[in-house]
């Protein structure tokens, strides 16, 4: 037993894995196996591991300046720059940006500044937030009570009642559909179901509508054709906000730089950035809102005398210079178009194994995908086989990740060949089959 309490995890387990270090898609262990990186970590290493160049821009930070901070008048060059260049890049107007540590942290930031600005137009009542089942938007207070996990509420206490969630249904066909019903059909009864909740709330008492384009940890939900028109048309008809929590999906994951863009969202009032934004070299965050809900929020600064929100580490420099230097790569080495053109070879790839008969779905988009199991009739059951899987998939070198109790997730690093798609597949085949044993 060490002194840690492991996140997310089952604490009377112990920890099964030391990963050591880390070379371009692949991680080695203590004892020299090497595995290859399905899950870019958690969601993250977008440009792998061992990138010299995010190394150098890490270094050269801590030498020039490893610290400083931008309360009160202060600031630095390397944080002006990313918010410019973050800016410039995201699918929202004149866009502002306040930096954090994490997604869940942004997450908070973004109900605060929600908050905030309906205060500053006086509007004080339209404070509550739409949020949907079966999402995730972080394990904080305030982010987990938007979170739509079970496991991440009980013998917490969450959600947090004062912060008025709301709770709409998760756009997934697959498992939300009645019998018979098309998806043109899945889409009107759900959407219908979010104008009922917010007539039946109040419209002036409902700031947003949260939503992952395409979500992560809750099982890789891609919303059928239409979804988000639909959600918009309804959002802008009784004047409630739009925002994105693009934690997973922004900079290429979905094959497009982001993933209002790849889902057909226009122009998001609100953005949430953490993981890809720093390719996970180091803790950085995103809260973006645009200029249109920002310049109340000035004015009703001044009158307070500080706007009062703000963490010691917001705009790290060194999170910023990595951060920088991640969004340079994109953009000089085109890695959003290639993550959409190996995003379909994956996605080729996967449906392959639709034939398998432990395999339920396969859903994904770009380089993200799950591959749903069913191989038992009890939660408890399907839960155990996809553990199995995973553990299977690792004995053989691969990593990747049991998500929403029913599939494995799979997110490799933008930077992945072809070549190491086909070990990816490879591996994985091998493990289903070994699954389908252990299964019967
Ligand atoms: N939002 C989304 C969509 C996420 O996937 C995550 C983490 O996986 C978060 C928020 C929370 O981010 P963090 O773990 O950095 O707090």
């Amino acid at each position: 037993m060490t002194s840690i309490i492991y996140p997310a995890s089952n604490l009377k387990s112990q920890p099964n894995l030391v990963i050591e270090k880390g070379d371009g898609v692949y991680v080695f262990d203590n004892k020299g196996k090497k595995y290859l990186e399905a899950m870019s970590g958690l969601w993250c290493t977008s440009l792998g591991y061992n990138n010299q160049e995010l190394i150098d821009a890490a270094s050269q930070q801590l030498s020039k300046l490893s610290y400083s901070h931008m309360f009160g008048g202060k600031t630095h060059q390397v944080g002006i720059d990313l918010a410019e260049k973050i800016s410039d890049m995201v699918p929202t107007k004149d866009a502002k940006v306040f930096f954090g540590n994490s997604g869940s942290d942004a997450n908070d930031t973004n109900i605060k500044l929600l908050r905030y600005y309906f205060n500053a137009i006086g509007k004080p009542q339209k404070y509550k937030i739409i949020a949907r089942e079966r999402s995730y938007h972080g394990v904080t207070v305030a982010s987990a009570s938007l979170t739509g996990l079970p496991v991440n509420h009980t013998n917490f206490d969450l959600p947090f009642s004062a912060l008025g969630i709301l709770r709409t249904d998760a756009p997934h066909y697959y498992h939300g559909s009645r019998e018979g019903e098309t998806e043109v059909e899945f889409v009107d009864r759900i959407t219908a179901n979010l104008e009922q909740l917010i007539i039946d709330e109040g419209p002036d008492t409902i700031a947003a509508f949260i939503a992952e384009p395409v979500t992560g940890a809750s099982g890789v939900i891609v919303p059928p054709r239409g979804y988000y028109e639909k959600v918009q048309e309804i959002l802008a008809k009784y004047n409630i906000l739009f925002w994105a929590d693009e934690v997973i999906t922004g900079f290429g994951r979905l094959g497009k730089d982001f993933g209002c863009n790849a889902m057909g969202i226009q122009s998001p009032d609100i953005l949430t950035f953490a993981k890809q934004l720093s390719s996970g070299y180091i803790p950085i965050s995103a809260s973006v809102i645009s200029g249109e809900m920002y310049a109340p929020i000035i004015e009703s600064s001044e009158k307070v005398g500080v706007f009062g929100h703000g963490y010691t580490y917001s705009g790290h420099p060194v999170g910023c210079a990595v951060a920088l230097k991640t969004l340079e790569i994109y953009q000089r080495d085109n890695v959003f178009a290639h993550a959409n053109e190996i995003g379909q070879y994956m996605q080729n790839q996967l449906q392959t194994l639709n034939g398998h008969s432990i395999v339920g779905e396969v859903r994904g988009k770009g380089l993200i995908a799950a591959v749903e199991l069913v191989a038992s009739s009890t939660p408890a059951q399907t839960a155990d086989v996809v553990a199995f899987a995973m553990r299977a998939g690792q004995e053989l070198g691969m990593i990747t990740r049991a998500v929403a109790g029913t599939s494995l997730a799979f997110c490799p690093p933008l930077i992945i060949t072809k070549y190491e798609i086909d070990e990816m597949l490879f591996i994985l085949k091998s493990a289903l089959d070994k699954t389908l044993q252990y299964a019967q």
